[in-house]
């Protein structure tokens, strides 16, 4: 099932996309809620008679709503660096032994076709293409083998990343370089595992302007998402809605020669395999 949000006539709504229209399931089957996190926290009961809804209830063009992120403020946005082997080589960093972990706010969440803003004080905004993990079921140490039961589905995310920031500041400002309003453009989907099939085995890719600039597959993934999981909820409850940011696969413009920043009057598109298509504009300011 491919999950979304979108706005009808002032508010906010749950879809099911089914082909090229759009079902609001809660006006199909008013027991359900109107929106996607409080679906998911509804279990999976609510998720199979969101399903039912979607197939008895009567379809919008989809090209009519206008689709926002599927998920708005979630309590946590997890992000891991340098997840693919050959990211890490290209950053001029070690394969490290332990997933590397940090965050964005929620304020930075964007949606499909919204314009990614570059900052002033910024020179060196980059792209990178991810496979966002969304939490369905909360849990505290959860262990490996339970991981998977713990998530909702997959969509596409994209981790804009001011480099200055993130690398030249002093103490490598991870947070402040990853968390400018706008750097975290997500959706259009959530598909659920079901419909996703192995996370594992995904082409990813970005491509700016028409040129595709990175391209690879969820195959090279140094922790899976059944270990991140499980090693982020030692120290963490994850909660429904949040969202984990599994990490980039190489090409970034950071790790180019000459190097490759965003700039106004772009166009980037991230792709993940059967997941979706997130295009963004790049606007100065
Ligand atoms: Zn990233």
């Amino acid at each position: 099932m491919r999950l979304l949000t979108f706005e009808h006539q002032g508010s906010q709504r749950v879809g099911v996309r089914s082909g090229d229209s759009v079902v609001d399931v809660s006006r199909v089957d008013p027991d359900l809620p109107p929106d996607l996190v409080s679906l998911l926290e509804a279990g999976p009961d609510a998720l199979a008679a969101a399903g039912e809804a979607a197939e008895r209830g009567e379809g919008i063009d989809a090209g009519a709503v206008r689709v926002v992120a599927p998920v708005q403020e979630p309590e946590k946005i997890l992000c891991i660096g340098l997840n693919y082997a050959d990211h890490a080589a290209e950053s001029n960093m070690p394969i490290p032994s332990e997933p590397v972990v940090f965050s964005k706010f929620s304020s930075t969440i964007i949606g499909p076709g919204d314009a990614i803003r570059l900052p002033s004080v910024t020179q060196s905004v980059d792209y990178e293409v991810e496979l966002v993990v969304v939490i369905g079921t909360a849990g505290k140490d959860i262990s490996e083998s339970d991981a998977m039961d713990h998530v909702a589905g997959y969509t596409v995310g994209h981790d804009v990343s001011a480099r200055d920031f993130q690398l030249e500041k002093p103490g490598g400002q991870w947070l402040l370089g990853k968390t400018f309003e706008t750097f975290a453009p997500l959706g259009p989907d959530v598909v659920t595992p079901d419909e996703a099939g192995d996370p594992h085995n995904l082409g990813i890719r970005c491509i700016l302007n028409g040129e595709t600039v990175q391209d690879s597959n969820t195959a090279q993934l140094i922790f899976r998402v059944d270990q991140l999981i499980a090693y982020l909820s030692r120290v963490i409850t994850l909660q429904p809605g949040d969202l984990i940011f599994t990490g980039t696969p190489p090409g970034v413009g950071m790790a180019r020669d000459p190097q490759l920043w965003l700039k106004a009057g772009d166009t980037v598109v991230c792709e993940v395999d059967g997941i979706g298509r997130l295009e963004n504009p790049v606007v100065s300011g």
